[in-house]
């Protein structure tokens, strides 16, 4: 069994930055057709450049993943791209506002849950179907490991996240024979741009791991690259901690 994506389109959300733009640069290297979304024109098509000037094939799709009929328009316009099919879906988008609970603003609290829940659960009910007709396909879901830790100031965060924890296992229930697998990943604390903000926070949250530091956005795209490929084939409606062993300990 290999991870080789040959003839196969890949939808990656989030794709022009961090964690996702490896993901991209992996599949890419591998073979797949990969179309990348996000909001920022120039920062998509500037992965498409660096992708095509690889030798990969890519497409970028402007998408605001917050506002449902977009959500709906990206799933469309990918799957014509693809030809008619996407065989791979990671569904990586997603925002962190970190907070006190009582200072949460009801817009930040809509926003995360309609990025982090709403648009992957619309993303999988346009495109896994169509897997489904075709008899396989791969979802991937980008969640963290604050769905698993309660953390002070990442309720909104993690709580959202936690609902896509339980959205991949019930998606593995619900697609699973017609030949789609669906699996997560749950990231520790890791340098992207999203993070940057965060400067040397991110090292403290990291030294509570027993590996004792952050990761890397190609460590935790090399496992969601794995479980979209044919050598997981067995695996299904598990989450991958890649965390530096955090919720070991
Ligand atoms: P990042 O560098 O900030 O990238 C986030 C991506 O999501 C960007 O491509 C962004 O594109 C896209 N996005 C955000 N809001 C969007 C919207 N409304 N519509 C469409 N696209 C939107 O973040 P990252 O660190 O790589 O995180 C990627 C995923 O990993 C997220 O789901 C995050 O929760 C998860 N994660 C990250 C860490 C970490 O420490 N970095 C840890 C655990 C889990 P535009 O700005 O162009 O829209």
């Amino acid at each position: 069994m290999t991870q080789d994506f040959a003839g196969r389109t890949a939808l990656v959300t989030g794709g022009n930055s961090g964690i996702g733009r490896s993901v991209a640069t992996q599949l890419a290297a591998r073979g797949a057709h990969v179309v990348i979304s996000g909001r920022d024109v120039a920062r998509g098509q500037d992965v498409v450049a660096q992708l095509r000037a690889a030798g990969g094939t890519a497409d970028f799709v402007q998408a605001d993943l917050a506002e449902l009929d977009s959500v709906r328009s990206l799933a469309k316009q990918a799957i014509e791209l693809g030809g008619g099919h996407v065989d791979v879906l990671v569904n990586n988008a997603g925002i962190f506002p970190f907070g006190p609970t009582a200072e949460v603003a009801d817009t930040d609290f809509d926003a995360v849950y309609a990025v982090n829940v709403r648009a992957p659960f619309y993303l999988v009910a346009e495109l896994a179907p169509l897997m489904a007709a075709r008899g396989s396909g791969a979802i991937v879901n980008v969640t963290t490991v604050v769905a698993y830790v309660g953390m002070s100031g990442m309720a909104a965060y993690g709580s959202s996240k936690a609902a896509v924890e339980l959205l991949t296992r019930s998606w593995a229930a619900e697609f699973g024979a017609a030949g789609v697998r669906v699996n997560a990943v749950s990231p520790g604390p890791t340098r992207t741009e999203g993070t940057a903000v965060m400067g040397e926070g991110l090292d403290n949250l990291a030294s509570t791991t027993p590996l004792r530091r952050v990761g890397t956005p190609d460590e935790i795209a090399a496992g969601i690259v794995f479980l979209a490929s044919d050598a997981a084939s067995l695996i299904h409606g598990a989450t991958l901690p890649i965390d530096g062993g955090r919720l070991a300990v």
